[in-house]
């Protein structure tokens, strides 16, 4: 069994993984909030904790794995879009969830085990704070409920802030209700217009950190193994979820693993909503990129690092996986996935060292033993997806070249019926230059892409 390490956000160490129940490995990932299609950026998080997903079901068992990721539908992004377009709040969550699920299962991404939404989960919720006033570390003022940071001295020891380099740092809510600024909402008050629910402490909302905090009791109780998200989160969102968790439950440990994927860049900034220099996954997916090369693109890169997409990348992962695909066709991947690539993944999640080894597994590769076991590693990765198995065409589509044959295939056509066959060799000769076979039949020209296709040539015929 692979001996996994992981990086630590928590105790900033690489530590041995050892869950503390086989059967039931538990994580939590901070999902998103649903008033618009992910960009890129979201997805980085998606891709990583299911690379996480996939190395935990094969080291514990498919059934001895539980993963959580959450719908933050109750926010007040949400009620905004919901004033702007005039449409309905519950219209909005549900069909950008499903939006998510989409995009997000095109990069190849398994379902968590389970997804809860917040709005499903306000009685927990509501429960979590009773017990934070109960025990003295919330107190309501003015319709609100506020958590008292003060009260919990371990409070900033995941950021590694000061109490002062947070009040410093953070543009912290001044309130006349909060007994310190830096005291964060559990619940606010709500206007009629408003989402709201009947509480101790009248109709109101959730603030947005005691979603998590409840969900994962509630799902996975007071310790579990792995708590995800970007690391954007860490602070305020995670130092709260801790505040939390940690105080309505001192019994329990909350998460013993934080894990941070670093942020998906445009020109050295953080993609992002707010900031306006985001692109969405479906934009990419709508242009002909496939899922799976998007997947590529974020293996490439330790999830500790930053990254940039850049079209360059793109094109190298379309050819390397298009290679990969055309080799592997018909392959069967019921093999054990390579162990060293099990192991690359076992090492922090090393994806950039198990890409590195499967390209040279794909250059040693010999017998259809060493193929199968290829494509049975590429599935483990989630590469298997949108792989069907043996049909060309449908390969071709999927990469985006069947149009650009089938344009010239065309031309070649025209060109024979008006009888310029200079023409008709001219295009046939470098479509064979492109590595694709042509044949000339009475029912028309029919090309495809050969073993030595290579789609640049292809691509800049004209
Ligand atoms: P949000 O809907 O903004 O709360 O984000 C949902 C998830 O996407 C969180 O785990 C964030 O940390 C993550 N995220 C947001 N922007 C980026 C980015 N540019 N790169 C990587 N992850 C991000
Ligand atoms: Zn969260």
């Amino acid at each position: 069994m692979a001996d996994i390490q992981l990086y630590n956000s928590k105790t900033r160490t690489t530590e041995r993984f050892d869950p503390i129940d086989r059967n039931n490995v538990r994580m939590y990932v901070c999902g998103p909030t649903v008033y618009d299609r992910a960009h890129l950026g979201n997805a980085r998080p998606v891709v990583v904790f299911d690379v996480l997903f996939r190395l935990l079901r094969h080291v514990y068992g498919e059934d001895h794995v539980t993963y959580v990721r959450n719908f933050t539908d109750v926010d007040d992004k949400i009620n905004a879009r919901a004033r702007e377009s005039g449409r309905d709040i519950s219209e909005i969550t549900s069909e950008t969830t499903q939006w998510f699920l989409d995009d997000m299962r095109a990069l190849g991404a398994l379902d968590p085990t389970q997804m809860p939404r917040a709005t499903g989960f306000i009685p927990q919720m509501i429960e979590m704070i009773e017990r934070l006033i109960a025990k003295g570390h919330a107190y309501e003022a003015e319709g609100h409920v506020l958590f008292d940071v003060k009260s919990y001295t371990d409070y900033g020891k995941l950021s590694g802030r000061s109490l002062d380099d947070m009040i410093a740092g953070a543009r912290v809510e001044v309130a006349p209700y909060k007994r310190d600024p830096m005291d964060f909402v559990l619940w606010k008050p709500s206007t009629d217009d408003l989402p709201g629910w009947d509480s101790p402490w009248g109709r109101g909302r959730p603030g947005w950190h005691i979603e998590c905090s409840a969900m994962s009791y509630d799902l996975l109780g007071d310790s579990f193994d792995i708590h995800g998200g970007g690391n954007d989160l860490t602070f305020p969102h995670h130092e709260n979820e801790i505040a939390q968790s940690c105080c309505a439950h001192p019994e329990g440990q909350f998460a013993r693993f934080w894990m941070h994927n670093e942020m998906l860049q445009v020109e050295g900034k953080k993609m992002s909503k707010s900031l306006g220099n985001f692109f969405t996954v479906r934009d990419l997916l709508d242009q002909g990129i496939p899922g799976e090369v998007i997947r590529f693109i974020f293996l490439s890169t330790h999830y500790r690092k930053p990254m940039d997409w850049t079209e360059k990348k793109a094109e190298e992962a379309r050819d390397t996986l298009w290679k990969w695909r055309k080799a592997t066709e018909g392959a069967v991947t019921a093999f054990r996935p390579d162990r060293e690539v099990v192991e690359a993944l076992a090492r922090d999640l090393n994806t950039p060292l198990a890409l590195s080894i499967l390209h040279q597994r794909f250059k040693e590769a010999k017998s259809g033993e060493d193929i199968n076991r290829f494509r049975s590693t590429l599935d483990f990765l989630g590469f298997g997806k949108e792989w069907p198995s043996g049909v060309t065409v449908a390969v071709e589509k999927a990469y985006g070249h069947a149009a650009k044959m089938q344009e010239i295939a065309d031309q070649i056509e025209a060109a024979r019926s008006a009888k310029d066959f200079a023409t008709s060799d001219r295009l046939r000769d470098a479509l064979i230059a492109a590595g694709v076979e042509v044949k000339i039949t009475k029912e028309g020209v029919i090309a495809e892409a050969g073993p030595a296709f290579d789609p640049a040539k292809l691509e800049a015929l004209k």
